[in-house]
C-alpha cells in the first residue's frame, strides 16, 4: 500500500480515517475509536512453540523422500498394506444410520443416554451393580484426551483429598501435559524395569505405599503405553488392596481395551476388580482405537460413586464443566459406537473383527522377533512378544533411534517405542534388518 492518507466517510454512521503513518491506522467513528497497530500485533511477542514430539515425527516422515520410509510413531492400526483400516462393522453401522435419515441436532452436553449406558457396560459389565443401581456418573467426551482433561478439571474443583497425581514412569506423554494445563501437580511411581524390559513390581508397590493417603493414582487399565507391560491378575489384586487401604483416588485410562488379549472382558479385569473392591475410581475410555474411530473421537468419563444421590450431583457438575468447554460432544462417532454396541449381530461382528486385529498385532510381534534372530542378532528380543497391545518398547537407545531415522528413514519416538500397528509383512524385513545393523555390536 502506498503512503498517504485515505479517508473513507460513511455519511450517516461511520467515519473511518485510515491514516497510514508509522504503521498506525486510526479508525474513528461515532461507535468505534481505537488504535490498530498495523504490521505489528498483540501476538508479536509470541515465540515459536516447541514441536510436539509425535506430530513432529510424522511431519518429518511425510517430508522424507526415501520410498522405503516407515513411520512407527503413531498408535493407529493399519492393514497389511500399510493403509488405515476401517472395520467392516463400522461401515455397516454407518449405512444403517444413513438409512435412518437422522437429523443433526445437538445432543445433550453429557451425550446420549443409550451411548453412555452401552459404553459403561463394555467396561464394567452388562450386569454391573454400579450401573444398575445408578451409582455412576458418566459423560460422553472428546475421546480419552478430553476425558482426562474433564477428569482433571473435576478433581481440581471438587476433590477433597490430596490433589497430587501419581503416574507410572514412563506414561503416555500427554497425561502430563493435560494435568499441567488443568493445574494438577504430578509425580511418578516406578513402573518399568529397563533391565528386564518388564514390570518393576517391587518398585511400584514401594512407591504406591509412599503416596500420601487420599492421593490420586493413574493406571493404564491394560496394554500400557508406551511399554506394553501390564501387571498380572494377582498383581492387580494386590495393588487394589493397597490402594484401598490408602484410600487413593484411582484414575484408570483404558486406552486400549481389547488390544492386550483380544477380549474386552479380559482386558477390563483390572478396572472391574478395583471397582468391585470398593475403590474410588474414575475411568476414561474411548472407541477410537478398538473401533478404529480415531477421528470421530467417541469417548467417555465414568465416575464411580457410593450413592445414587451423589452420582446425580457429580453428573450435574460434569455437565456444568462440559458446557463452557465445548457445549456438547460430537454425535457421529458416538452413534456408530452405540449402533454397534446395541445391535447383537453387529456387536458379535465387531468382536470377531477386532480379534483379528489383536491377533495380527501378536503375529507381527512374533515375525519381528524371528526376523531379528534370522538377521543374526545375538540380543534377547523376547520382550517384543511378551509385551502387550499396540506398542513395543524396543529397548533401543536415543542415539540408535536417531540412527534409524537418519540412516534408514525409520521413524519412532525417541524412547524407542514402536507402534506395532504400523508394522506389516511388507515393511517388517526392512525394519528388522535396520534394527540389526544399528544394534549388532551392542549386546
Ligand atoms: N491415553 C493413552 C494411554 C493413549 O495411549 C492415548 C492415545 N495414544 C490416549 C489416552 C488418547 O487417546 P484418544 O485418541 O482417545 O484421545
Amino acid at each position: 500500500m502506498s503512503s498517504g492518507k485515505i479517508i473513507v466517510t460513511f455519511q450517516k454512521y461511520l467515519k473511518f480515517t485510515l491514516q497510514k503513518s508509522k504503521n498506525i491506522i486510526q479508525i474513528s467513528s461515532p461507535i468505534i475509536k481505537r488504535n490498530y497497530h498495523h504490521g505489528s500485533s498483540f501476538w508479536a511477542s509470541v515465540e515459536m512453540g516447541p514441536p510436539d514430539p509425535v506430530y513432529g515425527l510424522t511431519e518429518a516422515y511425510r517430508a522424507c523422500k526415501n520410498p522405503k520410509k516407515v513411520n512407527l510413531s503413531i498408535g493407529t492400526y493399519q492393514d497389511d498394506n500399510g493403509k488405515p483400516y476401517v472395520l467392516p462393522c463400522v461401515r455397516k453401522a454407518e449405512k444403517l444410520l444413513d438409512s435412518m435419515r437422522l437429523n443433526k441436532d445437538y445432543c445433550v452436553p453429557e451425550g446420549e443416554e443409550q451411548y453412555r449406558e452401552k459404553a459403561q457396560q463394555i467396561i464394567l459389565g452388562r450386569d454391573s451393580p454400579h450401573i444398575k443401581n445408578k451409582l455412576t456418573a458418566a459423560t460422553q467426551t472428546v475421546s480419552r484426551t478430553g476425558a482426562c482433561r474433564l477428569a482433571f478439571d473435576f478433581i481440581g474443583l471438587f476433590y477433597t483429598g490430596t490433589k497430587k497425581l501419581f503416574v507410572p514412569k514412563p506414561t503416555w506423554g500427554n497425561h502430563l501435559q493435560v494435568a499441567r494445563h488443568a493445574g494438577l501437580s504430578f509425580d511418578y511411581y516406578r513402573y518399568y524395569d529397563y533391565k528386564t524390559f518388564g514390570l518393576d513390581y517391587k518398585g511400584l508397590m514401594e512407591d504406591v505405599s509412599r503416596i500420601p493417603d487420599q492421593g490420586i493414582i493413574l493406571f493404564h487399565g491394560c496394554a500400557h503405553n508406551p511399554t506394553g507391560v501390564d501387571p498380572s491378575r494377582s498383581q492387580w489384586e494386590e495393588m487394589s488392596d493397597l490402594v484401598r487401604k490408602k484410600r487413593l483416588l484411582v484414575l484408570f485410562d483404558l486406552a486400549y481395551q481389547g488390544f492386550a488379549s483380544g477380549h474386552f472382558e479380559v482386558d477390563s479385569f483390572a478396572v472391574r476388580r478395583f471397582v468391585e473392591d470398593g475403590n474410588n475410581c474414575m475411568i476414561v475410555q474411548s472407541f477410537c482405537k478398538n473401533m478404529g474411530l480415531y477421528g470421530d473421537r467417541p469417548g467417555g468419563l465414568i465416575i464411580i460413586t457410593k450413592k445414587k444421590e451423589i452420582a446425580e450431583k457429580v453428573q450435574s457438575q460434569l455437565r456444568n464443566l462440559t458446557i463452557p468447554m465445548y457445549l456438547t460432544p460430537p454425535i457421529h462417532g458416538a452413534r456408530i459406537a452405540q449402533k454397534i454396541l446395541s445391535d447383537s449381530g453387529l456387536r458379535d461382528e465387531w468382536k470377531r473383527e477386532f480379534k483379528l486385529i489383536a491377533d495380527r498385532i501378536i503375529s507381527i510381534r512374533r515375525i519381528l522377533r524371528s526376523k531379528l534372530i534370522k538377521e543374526g542378532s545375538i540380543r534377547n528380543w523376547d520382550h517384543i512378544v511378551h509385551q502387550n497391545g499396540m506398542f513395543c518398547f524396543t529397548g533401543l537407545t536415543k542415539s540408535q533411534v536417531k540412527k534409524l531415522q537418519t540412516e534408514h528413514s525409520i521413524y519412532m519416538s525417541e524412547s524407542g517405542r514402536i507402534s506395532v500397528g504400523q508394522l506389516n509383512t511388507k515393511n517388517v524385513d526392512y525394519v528388522a534388518h535396520a534394527i540389526h545393523l544399528i544394534t549388532r555390536y551392542i549386546k
